[in-house]
């Protein structure tokens, strides 16, 4: 675009301008490979399924949480039964934390992750191909965009969000 208000309708179509909407659209989910999965070396195969789904890694990182940290991350599940040995596993190795961004991210992260139990699980999911059980069932997604903020402003600051 040259000089400055020359052509509304060519403004409108400038790249700014078409990368500002289609940004509108985007959408962040909070993404967790979990120990069961980093531990067998899944972490590239995983981020392949995500981004064959057209989620981005906007940010990612590698880390070992004790089981208070867990405790807090799983908090809304702390009465149920398996809060104790939840917290156990996702602190006994390495997780890979990460922000994946696009198009309906919270509800395609779940759909690519399949469900909670593998046996439950679509085939070609996350969870259908590498889970190995109920509890241990390799990622963990977040589930509402309220959700999502909480849990990536828990792992992540703002200037490590690169989309
Ligand atoms: N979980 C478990 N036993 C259960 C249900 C859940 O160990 O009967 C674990 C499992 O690791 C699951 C996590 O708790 O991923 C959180 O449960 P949620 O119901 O939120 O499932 P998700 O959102 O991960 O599919
Ligand atoms: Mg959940």
């Amino acid at each position: 675009m040259v000089g400055a208000g020359a052509n509304h309708g060519a403004d409108m179509g400038s790249a700014p301008a078409i990368q500002g909407y289609f940004k509108m659209a985007l959408e962040r989910t909070f993404s967790i490979i979990k120990p069961d999965a980093t531990r067998r070396n899944l972490t590239g195969k995983i981020n392949a399924k995500f981004e064959d789904a057209g989620l981005r890694v906007v940010a990612q990182k590698r880390i070992h949480m004790t089981k208070a940290q867990a405790g807090v991350f799983y908090g809304v599940h702390a009465e149920r039964p398996f809060y104790d040995e939840l917290c156990e596993f996702m602190s006994s190795a390495p997780v890979v934390v990460q922000v994946l961004e696009g198009e309906n991210a919270i509800a395609k992260n779940r759909e690519v992750m399949g469900a909670t139990n593998p046996a439950d699980a679509a085939p070609g999911t996350v969870r259908a191909e590498f889970a190995e059980s109920v509890g241990e069932n390799s990622v963990h997604g977040s589930d509402a965009p309220e959700t999502a903020a909480v849990e990536i402003a828990y792992f992540f600051s703002g200037i490590e969000l690169v989309g």
